[in-house]
């Protein structure tokens, strides 16, 4: 039977298509995801290239993400990348959880440092940098995982400078990664800068753009502020002040003493802000699709709906 092919090759050949999920904490979750029917089931209606499962920073859902992915591999309906980090991890254990993935099936990596856990300073972990993971899983392992690395169009949030973060992908490059993974970018002008800078720098890998879809103005302000220092452009900032839930999207409102909003304004405003995040996120990918990308990979939040609209409309699976 011929190999299937990795996603490097499928994007030498077109611009690929991806989902991001990540392992549920219950029972109830894996199966809701997992299940027959689940949203994994409807994810591969849409025929994506493949589908990666996040992990957690020290290793704390490794089961569950195993099992994701395991599924994913079963399914024969989609390449299953892992993403996985250095945090809290030895060499053995790194080692070890290589050789599960390779034994289930699963050969491509999205090799991470990962976020350091609140108030630590290092990795706690053998490696300290993505640089060091690619490495060793290439001495360990030579070929046998396809590599993928993060890639910041803003700068990692702790880099030094923007040259330095790019000199760090290059060397991740060196280490031998196959295809660079965005950190998400609503700034375009930044984006297609970085771009011209890596190439600039002699980063000739593959990029594929991360996307989340901007559909609730809680997690859209979170997503960009609460780790990683995003610029929101003007037009999104515009959009969350337009159906802002008074006093600020985060406040249980059930629970406030002097509620300004009532129940129907609050699921207006949430219907409203939704419909016009999903029209952003379409225009953000028309302006991707020709910023010299090689793929999309939009973050499903474990939902099918929301990026199954996104997905149709913007024209990723039937042409528009
Ligand atoms: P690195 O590339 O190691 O960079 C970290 C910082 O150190 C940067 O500031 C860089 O400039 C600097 N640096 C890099 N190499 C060196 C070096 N050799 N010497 C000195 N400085 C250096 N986190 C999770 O915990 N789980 C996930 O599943 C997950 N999925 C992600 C998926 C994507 C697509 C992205 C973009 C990020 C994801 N993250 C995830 C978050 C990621 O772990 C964090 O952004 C983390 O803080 C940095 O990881 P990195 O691989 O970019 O680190």
């Amino acid at each position: 039977m011929a190999k299937a092919k990795t996603v490097p090759q499928i994007m030498d050949e077109r611009m690929a298509f991806s989902f991001e999920v990540f392992p549920p904490k219950t029972d109830k979750g894996m199966e809701t995801l997992c299940g027959a029917g689940g949203v994994l089931d409807k994810l591969y209606t849409l025929n994506p290239d493949y589908i990666s499962c996040t992990y957690g920073a020290g290793g704390s859902n490794v089961g569950k993400n195993l099992e994701v992915l395991k599924n994913i591999k079963a399914s024969g309906k989609s390449v299953p990348i892992t993403h996985f980090t250095c945090v809290g991890n030895s060499k053995e254990q790194i080692r070890q959880q290589l050789d599960d993935y390779l034994a289930a099936g699963i050969d491509h990596i999205l090799a991470l440092r990962g976020d350091l856990p609140l108030g630590h300073t290092g990795t706690g972990g053998d490696l300290h940098y993505a640089t060091e993971l690619v490495k060793f899983i290439r001495q360990e392992l030579g070929d046998k995982f396809t590599i993928a690395v993060a890639g910041s169009p803003e700068g990692h949030i702790s880099c030094r400078s923007l040259d330095a973060d790019i000199g760090f992908l290059k060397q991740k490059q060196d280490e031998g990664a196959d295809f660079i993974m965005t950190q998400l970018c609503w700034d375009m002008d930044q984006f297609r800068y970085w771009v011209d800078a890596i190439r600039a720098a002699g980063i000739t890998l593959p990029i594929d753009v991360g996307i989340m879809p901007v559909l609730q103005a809680s997690s859209t302000i979170n997503m960009a502020l609460s780790r990683n220092g995003c610029v929101m452009p003007r037009a999104l900032s515009e959009l969350i002040s337009k159906y802002w839930i008074f006093p600020d999207p985060f406040s249980d409102q059930t629970a406030l003493k002097f509620r300004t909003e009532t129940d129907e304004s609050i699921a207006q405003k949430k219907a409203d802000f939704r419909k016009a995040g999903i029209e952003y996120t379409i225009k953000l990918i028309d302006e991707y699709r020709v910023a010299g990308i090689h793929g999309i990979h939009l973050y499903a939040l474990n939902k099918f709906d929301d990026v199954a609209e996104i997905v149709k409309l913007s024209g990723l699976v039937d042409l528009i």
